[in-house]
């Protein structure tokens, strides 16, 4: 669909047959501008830095190339430099959350959603865990699939689609996934979930998208789901 049209009530019927709901963590369920994924991507670059005896821009292009090339930087380091997975990552998670205060419309809008919540993310449970509390909706989901939990093998490789949806016995057709990188709802799409990109309010709009749906506000986007759900 294009970028940016709100989608009309006959089109959330798309909805209508979703049980279970999967969304992203870092950049969907909190704002980009809280800058806390941009924390822990500098903390990701340094690391990386210190690993690979590089600085500033081949630094920087060093760590994209292997997110391109690995799904992340840390599976680049990984398998380039013998990184141990869990001392990096809880390296780069230890940054400064407080820029994070509750969210009681995602809180109510989560609550009002029929059926299951689901995040699969490629941080950590205690990244996770960290970031909920800040928001104040820990409570509101069922399971979490974690960058261990994918045997340290990103999204979007379908292999970690597969694991997490056999997980939790998650029926794609009957599925939808909320992401703000659109390579990460390629597979999804295929599988036949809904799609939804989440963009952030300062972000540039995408031209044109291969997912069903273009948002960036998740709570209200929630809400108008919940609402044609129950009517
Ligand atoms: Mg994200």
């Amino acid at each position: 669909m294009p970028a940016g049209k709100l989608p009309a009530v006959d089109e959330l019927s798309a909805f209508a047959g979703v049980r279970d709901w999967i969304f992203d963590l870092d950049d969907t369920l909190y704002p980009p501008e809280s800058g806390v994924f941009t924390a822990v991507m500098n903390r990701i670059r340094a690391y990386a830095a210190r690993v690979t005896g590089t600085a500033g821009e081949d630094a920087v292009a060093l760590q994209r190339s292997y997110a391109a090339r690995y799904g992340t930087t840390l599976r680049g380091l990984m398998e380039e430099h013998g990184v141990d997975p869990v001392e990096f990552l809880a390296d780069v998670h230890a940054v400064d959350r407080s820029a994070l205060a509750p969210d009681a419309a995602l809180a109510e809008a989560l609550s009002r959603l029929p059926g299951r919540k689901f995040i699969l993310t490629s941080g950590t449970h205690a990244h996770v865990g960290k970031t909920l509390d800040c928001l104040a909706i820990a409570d509101r989901f069922d399971g979490v699939f974690d960058i261990a939990d994918a045997d340290y093998l990103p999204k979007p490789a379908a292999a970690t689609y597969a694991a997490f949806l056999d997980r939790f016995a998650i029926e794609p057709a009957a599925a939808a996934m909320f992401e703000d990188a659109p390579r990460n709802l390629v597979v999804p799409r295929a599988l036949g979930m809904r799609t939804v990109l989440v963009t952030g309010r300062q972000a540039p709009q995408p031209a044109s998208l291969d997912v069903d749906f273009v948002i960036d506000d998740l709570p209200g986007f929630l809400v108008r789901i919940a609402d044609a759900h129950s009517s």
